[in-house]
């Protein structure tokens, strides 16, 4: 099976893996207990947010600064930031090609009576400014979230960060961006991502699921979700999984270290791939193909199919895929994102997404490509 769904999820990386079984090994760590044991598992929590903190280039060691809230992942981060941030009655502002943790909790503060504004993008699936601009300035004097991801799960294209960021600065708005996918792939400093909240998702740059992270810069409130205990200072009540947070650090370590490196090759054998796919495939549509991309991301339509056939031919002949996001596999309905970007009807019925990693090799992505093209080209016939 060649794995090209690593938008979903990503294999662990062997040495994330020995220093979490090193961790659990070591015994029970609670780091809010008062005994040695806990005192010591809570100095090692603390390390690993510092490493954290630094790996994005936010010294969280400031009284005052920056902090970094861990959760359960990025689903978590993300509803906690849009529940979080200003008021819970301040206009919330989200892409129309969110991930379904922002477009869900978004639907139901409309219900619950919150003013919700949904952006749209341009048919390259760019997140449009002049309608940001255009939303904030109709606004009444509450502070303003605005939610804007780092680049798309779906298509791979990166959004205006910069411009995003300056436009929401202007108008006094807290900006969020989930930066789930983006992490380990492109840079992600908090200078390159300048919000007042950026998710991180460890398992999809080679770290464990089931557990993420909310940085929070300087200065910005935030109020809990969740209520229980004193952890977090309150912010986020739960016994911290150190052996996950520590596994988070290590993937991010490796992930930032490797990053410029990895991005080089994944464009590479992406643009191989494509270029496979167009030599040997009439009728395909590459979504976002001339937008800047995740360098590993291919979307692509295959006219003449439907996704689940394709899915499953595919699957059949061990190529793993996924047609749109992985919260929704099993049902596959259409892509709201494609949907969002005009795509023609045949376009959103039969598009597939391919994603690879840096594991990925030169000879699994020529032999993915060729499966792909035979796969299409037999269903077409
Ligand atoms: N945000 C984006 C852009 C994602 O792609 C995903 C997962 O696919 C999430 C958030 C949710 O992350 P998790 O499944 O860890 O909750």
């Amino acid at each position: 099976m060649i794995y090209l769904d690593n938008n979903a999820t990503t294999a662990i990386d062997p040495q994330v893996a020995e220093v979490i079984a090193a961790e659990f090994q070591r015994g029970p760590a609670n780091p809010s207990s008062q005994h040695a044991i806990g005192r010591s598992s809570s100095d090692r929590l603390d390390d690993a947010i510092l490493r954290i903190g630094a790996c994005l280039g936010s010294d969280l060691s400031l009284p005052g600064g920056a902090r970094l809230i861990t959760t359960s992942g990025g689903t978590e981060s993300n509803n906690l930031a849009l529940a979080g941030l200003a008021t819970p009655d301040s206009p919330l502002i989200v892409s129309s090609i969110e991930h379904a943790s922002v477009i869900a909790f978004a639907e139901q503060a409309k219900k619950s009576g919150r003013q919700v504004h949904v952006l749209p993008v341009t048919p390259n699936g760019v997140v449009r400014i002049d309608a940001l601009q255009q939303t904030l300035a109709t606004l009444d004097a509450d502070q303003a979230v605005v939610s804007v991801m780092s680049a798309n799960n779906e298509t791979g294209v990166v959004q205006p960060i910069a411009e995003v960021a300056e436009v929401c600065r202007q108008a006094g708005a807290l900006l969020h961006v989930d930066a789930t996918q983006s992490i380990g792939k492109l840079p992600a400093t908090v200078n390159e991502i300048p919000a007042a909240a950026i998710t991180v998702t460890p398992h999809k740059f080679h770290g464990p699921a089931g557990v993420g992270a909310l940085w929070i810069d300087a200065g910005i409130k935030l109020r809990p979700l969740l209520f229980g205990g004193e952890q977090q200072l309150v912010t986020r009540p739960g016994t911290e999984p150190v052996a996950l947070i520590l596994g988070m650090a290590k993937a991010l370590e490796i992930a930032v270290e490797k990053q410029s490196a990895v991005c080089q090759q994944m464009v590479s054998r992406r643009d191989q791939f494509e270029a496979t796919l167009r030599r040997e495939c009439a009728g395909l549509l590459i979504h976002g193909e001339n937008e800047k991309r995740l360098p590993g991301t291919s979307c692509v339509s295959f006219a003449g199919t439907d996704r689940q056939s394709m899915l499953m031919a595919l699957d059949f002949a061990g190529v793993a895929c996924s047609s749109g996001s992985a919260c929704s596999s099993g049902s596959s309905p259409p892509s709201h994102v494609l949907l969002a970007m005009g795509c023609p009807d045949w376009a959103v019925e039969s598009a597939i997404r391919f994603s690879l990693c840096r594991f990925s090799t030169d000879e699994e992505i020529a032999d993915a490509a060729d499966r792909i093209c035979r796969v299409y080209n037999r269903l077409r016939s």
